[in-house]
């Protein structure tokens, strides 16, 4: 390795490690469920974004290994070579009615689809109002399109109108656009889309919504952009198809004229290979499942609105969530490192999140519960909860 790489990773990581802000990674051993089991121990997990449990569903399994007997293991080449197999066609066909769309076009991860979809629209002489608190993949997907990047303060609506204006009436730039995410992951709000939907038709704004953590979960099961009604209004919904779908992948929903642009000009799209058919085929089923009964979204959310309210009646600072997403605010970086890895000793697996996921001083554990806990499962978390969070006078 050269001295100046070599010297540049040790002295770095040594300064992670001593801020705290070094995350290590843990193995799972077996299946990602309610329960799962990290060196050899049985563990409470709430820190999955497989938010309806069909990561293990059984029938998914199933329909992922008739696939597989079928189709073989891998699509084989880009789509435009030949990697577009019929259960491809099917699946956009399939996500196009969930988001209630024209069309719609699958990548291979809801990051991968914010690289592709962004910079296949936007460019050099144009702007994107994005909300500071956007996930990562938005930011790098703003990044490489090159555009001007304006943040505007999380989900404040006068500060986003007031930068719409200036763009708008600059004369700077070509096009504008407003990305936010649906549901945003480390605090469980929800965007404001109706305001930021007459904003955007005010100023002309093209509106791009990511929905990782909506869709499954909100607009019974369809969506943020569903549970507000405005389908007809958003340009672009995407999001994962990792999180509550239970598979891997991500999509782009909107008119067919934009998914036919992104079939032509989106690179991840164009030079790299298609989602395999055993993901294709078990995302397609999910979204079907999800479609025909929000049983299991039912479930999610009763467990959610259980463990959120007795973290709150522990004295646990839970922040604006209003979804499943729990977070309890700690605020130092040690501290809940410390937080987290007491969870974890205790038979809680609930991760800490630091800096730079989250912004400096606003350190967090994080809590998911998922529809497959059970009440005895969370009434055990939140008793150990309780028990760390007073020794470390937390509460
Ligand atoms: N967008 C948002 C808002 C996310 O939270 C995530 C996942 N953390 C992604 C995109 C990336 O999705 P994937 O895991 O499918 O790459």
């Amino acid at each position: 390795m050269s001295k100046i790489l070599d010297s540049f990773l040790n002295e770095n990581l040594q300064d992670l490690r001593n801020q705290g802000l070094y995350n290590e990674i843990d193995a799972v051993e077996g299946a990602n469920g309610p329960i799962i089991t990290i060196n050899g121990k049985q563990l409470i997990n709430l820190s999955s974004n497989n938010y309806l449990g069909l990561a293990t569903n059984e029938e998914l399994k199933q329909v992922a290994k008739n696939a597989i007997d079928r189709y073989g293991v891998g699509a084989g080449a880009v789509r435009t070579i030949n990697g577009t197999m019929d259960l491809h066609v099917k699946l956009e066909e399939k996500l196009a009615e969930f988001k209630g769309t024209e069309a719609a076009i699958s990548y291979q991860s809801g990051f991968n689809c914010n690289m592709a979809a962004i910079s296949a629209v936007m460019d050099k002489n144009d702007a994107i109002l994005s909300d500071q608190l956007n996930h990562a993949s938005i930011i790098d997907g703003c990044r490489l399109s090159k555009a001007k990047i304006i943040a505007y303060n999380h989900s404040d609506m006068d500060d986003l109108r007031a930068k719409a204006k200036e763009a708008t009436e600059s004369g700077l730039y070509n096009k504008v656009m407003v990305i936010t995410d649906g549901v945003f992951s480390m605090d469980g709000d929800i965007a404001k889309l109706p305001e930021i939907v007459e904003i955007a038709k005010e100023y002309d704004l093209i509106t791009y919504v990511d929905d990782a953590h909506g869709s499954g979960v909100t607009g019974k099961g369809k969506g943020t952009v569903k549970h507000f009604g405005l389908e007809k209004e958003i340009d672009f919904q995407i999001g994962t198809l990792s999180k509550a779908i239970g598979v891997v992948g991500g999509y782009v929903a909107g008119k067919k004229n934009l998914i036919d642009w992104l079939k032509v000009r989106s690179r991840p799209f164009l030079f790299s290979t298609a989602v395999t058919p055993g993901d294709v085929a078990a995302i397609t089923h999910a979204l079907q499942m999800i479609m025909d009964s929000t049983e299991l979204h039912d479930q999610l959310w009763e467990n959610g609105d259980y463990l959120k309210a007795g973290l709150k009646k522990l004295g646990f600072n839970i922040g604006a969530s209003e979804t499943p997403i729990t977070p309890c605010i700690i605020g130092d970086e040690k501290l809940t490192q410390t937080f987290s890895r007491r969870l974890v000793e205790e038979g809680v697996y609930a991760k800490a999140i630091v800096f730079p996921t989250v912004p400096k001083g606003t350190g967090r554990v994080r809590n998911m519960p998922i529809a497959s806990h059970t009440k005895e499962m969370l009434d055990d978390a939140l008793a150990i909860y309780e028990k760390v969070g007073k020794e470390l006078g937390i509460i």
